[in-house]
């Protein structure tokens, strides 16, 4: 919702000025669809407001939903004809967390992912970031509108920016989309139920690090050697594994907080032996041992160029990691069977 907009109008309309955070609270903390909804508000404004202010963004074009019940993905079509993806999941029972994207395609270009093939189209805006986290939290209450469970049971509960897009290369709205979903007025998420994934960009993570020392953070890093690394993700010919060893110690001595290393799985390309003691010895040289783990993502498959580790393979490697010291875990891929895993963002 455009908030400055609402703002103009309900002035222009001479209402008082609680009008606004009533409807705010109304949108962002109670989640009405409709305006018609909200019946504290006299029925001709509800009536003008409906007409004048589209409470989303964009229109869900396509909604797929998981048989398991544990996920959903929603193809959303922009105000300007373009389309993104966004994805609901459930890892565990009264958890629900949003997938969002940031940009329209990505300009990173990496060559395991769907969403790298599009190439860039354009920035999102904050609005446009943030309405992904309205849209399914309007889902969630029609769907338990009757169930027997409580809507605090059924809301969103985390965000992860984890959808289209590399988060750091639109700073300006995703800080903007963060204000919004941490504001108390508005969504007032707690800033540890929010995660930002980047593919590396240091000056963001630095950024970051200061912004919202709260946020999370998780780097996709997927190869401990630079020449790999350089290979599969073009991000790393400008900011390598040095420049990134040195924006994790940098973020380390601001927040003193977790980071999440997300390393997939790929057969026969990062997956033996020697690649876990490569990534043991990355990390070991960042120091703060304690503080980084290692996420394994078996490969979700976007081309038939590469193929994921097998079961056996990521828990060889996961122990691997384990007896040197580092900690580890497989992160169950939710989503595969509606293509809304990682990595299978491709806005179709
Ligand atoms: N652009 C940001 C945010 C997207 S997060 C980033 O890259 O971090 C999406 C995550 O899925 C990233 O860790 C990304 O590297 C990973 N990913 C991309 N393609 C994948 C694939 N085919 N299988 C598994 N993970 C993939
Ligand atoms: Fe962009 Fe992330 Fe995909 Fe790389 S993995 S192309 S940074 S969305």
């Amino acid at each position: 919702m455009n908030i400055e907009k609402l703002e103009a109008f309900l002035i222009q309309k001479d209402q008082p000025k609680f009008r606004l955070g009533q409807i705010l609270r109304a949108v962002y903390q109670e989640g009405m669809a409709e305006f018609a909804e909200i019946t504290s508000l006299p029925k001709n404004l509800r009536d003008e407001l409906n007409e004048k202010l589209p409470i989303l963004s964009f229109v869900a074009e396509k909604i797929l939903e998981a048989k398991n019940g544990q996920s959903a993905k929603a193809l959303l079509k922009l105000a300007d004809g373009s389309h993104i993806e966004t994805v609901l999941i459930s890892p565990k029972p009264e958890m629900w967390s949003v997938c969002v994207s940031t940009q329209v395609g990505c300009p990173m270009g990496c060559r395991f992912c769907a969403t790298g093939k599009l190439g860039l189209k354009r920035n999102l805006t904050a609005e446009e970031i943030v309405d992904q986290v309205l849209f399914w939290k309007q889902w969630l209450k029609k769907k338990f509108r009757n169930s027997e469970l409580e809507i605090r049971n059924h809301d969103v509960s985390n965000i992860v920016y984890m959808g289209m897009g590399e988060p750091f290369l639109n700073w300006d709205n995703v800080s903007e989309s963060l204000k919004i979903l941490i504001d108390k007025n508005l969504f007032g998420f707690g800033s540890r139920a929010i995660s930002v994934s980047t593919s590396g960009v240091t000056e963001g993570i630095e950024k970051m690090a200061r912004e919202f020392p709260q946020v999370n953070l998780a780097i996709s890093l997927h190869f401990a050697d630079d020449a790999k690394r350089s290979e599969f993700m073009p991000v790393n010919k400008k900011d390598n594994l040095e420049s990134l060893r040195q924006a994790l110690k940098k973020y380390f001595q601001i927040t003193n907080r977790q980071v999440f290393l997300e390393y997939i799985m790929l057969a026969g390309i990062n997956d033996s032996a020697e690649d876990a003691r490569k990534l043991a010895g990355y990390i070991r040289s960042i120091e703060k041992l304690q503080l980084l783990h290692v996420n394994l993502i078996r490969y979700n498959v976007t081309s038939d160029e590469l193929q994921p580790s097998s079961r056996e393979k990521t828990e060889h490697f996961k122990n691997m990691l384990s007896e040197m010291g580092i900690s580890a875990t497989i992160r169950k891929s939710l989503g595969e069977e509606i293509q809304g895993a990682c990595g299978q963002l491709a806005g179709k």
